[in-house]
């Protein structure tokens, strides 16, 4: 028998964005959650570059938008491509124009160290039970369902739920009894490492994530600093030979051979000391899990899927998997619905993000194509009734799931800005390239609209009457940490 057993409602694993974002919300309903995180805060992550829906959607629900304004992490405007037939670089940015800009009209880069910190600080300050330096071992249960989860020590936490939130590297997700399938397309490697001194976009672009396509990946340059860039290259595994040996040469040889990071790293210096000294390689990351729940477990975040670097979806499909998850045992724990019917719609929410996501990926990387091949591709896999453009932009700022929890901000700048918007429609930027505002898509217009009516019935205290994203699906309460069924 275990030395050591205690209880709790909901037990999560993992402390990355997924596992904070999940149980924030589960203790903002009240529950008894315990999160076990294996390392000791702030830890080393890859994945700095975040969308708009993650900094504003989810970190208002979480309640850190000032805490994560006063970290002033370099912001993020959009991102700068040289890529596809094109050989100068093109830009999307989240606003129209800077005098347009609204709440929402940004992200962040992000040191992941200080990021991930400050939501597993805030999910204990909602009163989540955080206990660092406790790996789990693994998942207990029986053929009904999962009972909780034993600790390396031998100890067990029953609870509930179980929620796999811990990553790439781990192995607890195997308790949903799934199967991890990778990905045909995406068999890449990435390597990485941190410069100082490296040049800048101009203004106002300087925050922007540069993404530039050579001859064998292409490689990512995130400003985390005015000073601090993180530099990265993706390669298919077909070079992976070009690996092997001394990182340091290849990560260089890369930045040798793709022009335009070359030139920017003109005068910088590798940093070679401290966390960012270590050249990293990651591998095995495209994948998704066969199924992301089973009764008393479910999974969040890498723990679950992940697509690819390039276009900064990890930490969005992870958080939104998060609120999702949270919904899902929040209804259960309330004896509102049945645990089938709330993971059926959080697996058919969580899978329908992430196919459209793969989806325009998989179509980014056809690098035979010029940039406007990629808009209309976009358009192709969203299925909206907009121009190539815009359905592109609305992809990229993570707004595709119609979520309104993502876009809370958007109610507060809906007015001025979809007016602003309606008239100028798009612009020229300083380079002459065309810019798009995230307002402008109509998802985005109808989820604004919403959130205005959201609004107005919450203040007469009536219930919010939102449609459902999937076939007989259920819709979110008015507080957005539930699930209900869909009123006529
Ligand atoms: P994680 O952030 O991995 O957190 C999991 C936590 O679980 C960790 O803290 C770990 O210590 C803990 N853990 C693991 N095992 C156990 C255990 N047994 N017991 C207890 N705790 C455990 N995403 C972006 O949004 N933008 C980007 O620019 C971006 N770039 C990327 C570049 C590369 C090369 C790769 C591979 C990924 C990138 N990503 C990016 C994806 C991003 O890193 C992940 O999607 C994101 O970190 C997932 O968050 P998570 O909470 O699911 O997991």
């Amino acid at each position: 028998m275990s030395a050591n057993i205690e209880s709790t409602d909901v037990v999560v694993v993992g402390g990355g964005p997924g596992g904070s974002t999940t149980a924030t919300l589960l203790a903002k309903r009240g529950h008894r959650v315990v999160l076990l995180e294996k390392e000791t805060f702030p830890r080393y992550q890859i994945g700095e570059s975040l969308l708009p829906s993650t900094v504003h959607g989810i970190g208002r629900l979480l309640g850190v938008t000032e805490e994560l304004e006063a970290a002033s992490f370099m912001v993020k405007r959009g991102g700068s491509f040289r890529w596809g037939t094109n050989p100068v670089p093109w830009n999307f940015l989240f606003a129209v124009a800077p005098e347009l800009s609204g709440p929402t009209s940004y992200a962040y880069q992000v040191e992941r160290m200080k990021f991930d910190d400050i939501l597993l600080r805030n999910a204990a300050k909602h009163g989540v039970d955080v206990r660092e330096n406790v790996p789990v071992a693994e998942v207990i249960g029986d053929d009904e369902r999962v009972r909780g989860v034993r600790l390396a020590d031998g100890s067990e936490i029953h609870a509930t739920f179980v929620v796999d939130a811990s990553g790439n590297r781990s192995r607890i997700h195997q308790g949903v009894r799934g199967e991890r399938i990778y990905s045909d397309f995406f068999k890449n490697i990435a390597l990485f490492g941190y410069f100082e001194g490296g040049k800048r976009l101009p203004a106002p672009d300087s925050g922007n994530i540069l993404c530039a396509a050579f001859d064998e990946g292409w490689m990512w340059y995130i400003p985390l600093s005015d000073t601090l860039t993180s530099v990265g290259a993706v390669i298919s595994r077909e070079h992976a030979a070009k690996l092997q040996g001394d990182q340091e040469q290849s990560l260089l040889g890369f930045v040798d051979r793709c022009e335009i990071v070359r030139g920017f790293l003109e005068n910088a210096t590798r940093v070679t000391e401290g966390t960012y000294g270590e050249i990293r390689t990651r591998k095995d990351y495209s994948y998704t899990n066969s199924t992301f729940h089973r009764p008393g477990m479910v999974l969040v975040g890498d723990a679950a899927c992940f697509i690819d670097p390039v276009f900064s979806t990890g930490v969005h499909l992870a958080t939104y998997a998060g609120l999702l998850a949270a919904r899902s045992i929040n209804t259960v724990l309330a004896g509102e619905l049945a645990e089938d019917r709330v993971f059926e719609e959080f697996e058919g929410r969580y899978r329908r993000e992430y196919r459209v996501f793969y989806e325009f990926l998989s179509a980014f990387y056809d690098m035979q194509s010029n940039e406007e091949s990629y808009f209309w591709k976009a358009r192709k896999v969203t299925n909206l009734a907009a121009t190539d453009l815009e359905a592109f932009v609305s992809l990229v700022g993570g707004v595709h799931s119609g979520e309104q929890a993502l876009v809370q901000d958007f109610r507060e700048s809906s007015g001025a800005l979809a007016d602003a918007v309606e008239r100028t429609g798009s612009m020229q930027t300083e380079s002459g390239e065309r810019m798009h505002h995230l307002f402008g898509t109509p998802v985005v217009r109808e989820v604004m609209q919403e959130m205005n009516n959201i609004q107005v019935r919450g203040v007469q205290g009536i219930a919010a009457h939102e449609l459902p994203l999937l076939e007989n699906g259920l819709v979110p309460a008015a507080d957005g940490l539930s699930w209900t069924e869909a009123s006529r």
